[in-house]
């Protein structure tokens, strides 16, 4: 790993737009919650566990992604699982220098007989809540309205989001299963968020091709979870381009997922030479092993890109963020000087990156 570019982008505050809760929970806290609730693990042991909850950040089968989530997922079910995981993602923000995150789940994964979908909200507002108390930082929450849910389901999801909206909830995503649930499906619940002035985001072009995308964009979606197969139609691409609608780019997770088979071949460059607002995000840090620095780095030694070229994909973040004006404002004033002393010190004495 470059350390010159590690180290610098890691003094650089951040943003990252595109964080599952349930993927971004330490080893540690899914040992101590399955031991508190009852559930047998094989071992205690944390890099024995880590092994069953984390593929390598090499990882290139979907399947072995899927079945680090299948091993744990029960564990998250509980009130103070929820609170706890939203709680320490505050903290792992601040180790990584995120200045603001946005977390998404959907309520009705967690939600159980005795833990209902709006506590589950409850519960992950109060865990940023006191997150951002203690570390500093600031965190929102997006709702999945989740594909292979009933209607019911989502309606539910839907509510809550207008309910909590300004209050810990910032935005609404459609998330889950893209190559068995187009995107049209789900046209009453981005209707329903347009109406409450709710921001929205989506999955689309990642399991599915550029037509999930171009749905999307027409159900008035704000900004593309993933966005990878938007190469496939090149008026689309300019269209995103044009709109200037924020991809949320996972490199990693995209090859981990088979998405592409190699970061090499990922569009990521491609998008972001035509002039299309790109973003670098983790989607599942900590089942893919990786934080968003990693993800910056990679950008680097993949694409070549330069240092200026991720400090303008950072600003990117601030203005797709879903935040006030007036706070969004503030952030870009607060990482655009970041940047300027990072330059003034690199003058002093390093190779010129600039
Ligand atoms: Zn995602």
């Amino acid at each position: 790993m470059n350390m010159t570019v590690l180290e610098h982008i890691k003094r650089i505050p951040k943003v990252e737009l595109h964080r599952h809760l349930d993927g971004s929970v330490r080893v540690e806290t899914l040992r101590d919650a399955a031991i508190k609730h009852g559930f047998k693990l094989p071992t205690t042991d944390l890099k024995k566990l880590k092994k069953l909850t984390q593929v390598s950040p090499d990882c290139s089968s979907l399947t072995e992604f899927l079945k680090a989530f299948e091993f744990f997922y029960d564990f998250l079910k509980f009130p103070d699982v929820v609170e706890r995981i939203s709680f320490e993602n505050c903290g792992d923000a601040k180790n990584e220098n995120i200045e603001y995150v946005e977390l998404r789940f959907a309520p009705p994964l967690q939600a159980t007989q005795k833990f209902s979908e709006e506590e589950v909200v409850k519960c992950a507002i109060s865990g940023i809540k006191s997150g951002m108390k203690q570390f500093g930082i600031k965190a929102g929450l997006i709702l999945c309205i989740y594909r292979s849910l009933s209607e019911e389901q989502n309606w539910v999801t839907a509510k809550l989001a207008e309910k909590y909206f300004g209050r810990g909830v910032v935005g609404i995503d459609l998330a889950g299963d893209e190559s068995r649930f187009e995107v049209g499906l789900y046209k009453k619940f981005f209707d329903y968020a347009k109406d409450a002035k709710i921001p929205i985001t989506c999955h689309a072009g990642e399991a599915a091709g550029y037509k999930s995308i171009k749905d999307a964009i027409s159900l008035g979606a704000n900004r593309i979870g993933h966005g990878t197969r938007l190469y496939e139609n090149e008026d689309l691409m300019k269209e995103v381009r044009d709109l200037q609608i924020p991809l949320e780019i996972c490199l990693t997770s995209n090859k981990q997922t088979q998405v592409v088979h190699s970061i090499k071949e990922h569009p990521f460059k491609k998008y972001y030479d035509f002039g299309i607002k790109v973003t670098l995000n983790t989607d599942d840090p900590s089942v893919s092993g990786i934080d968003i620095n990693h993800e910056f780095v990679l950008a680097e030694k993949i694409f070549g890109l330069k240092i200026s070229d991720l400090e303008k994909i950072i600003l990117n973040s601030v203005d797709a963020a879903f935040m006030q004006k007036e706070e969004k404002k503030v952030l870009y004033k607060k990482i655009k000087n970041e940047i300027e002393y990072n330059k003034q010190s690199k003058r002093l004495g390093e190779k010129n990156d600039f």
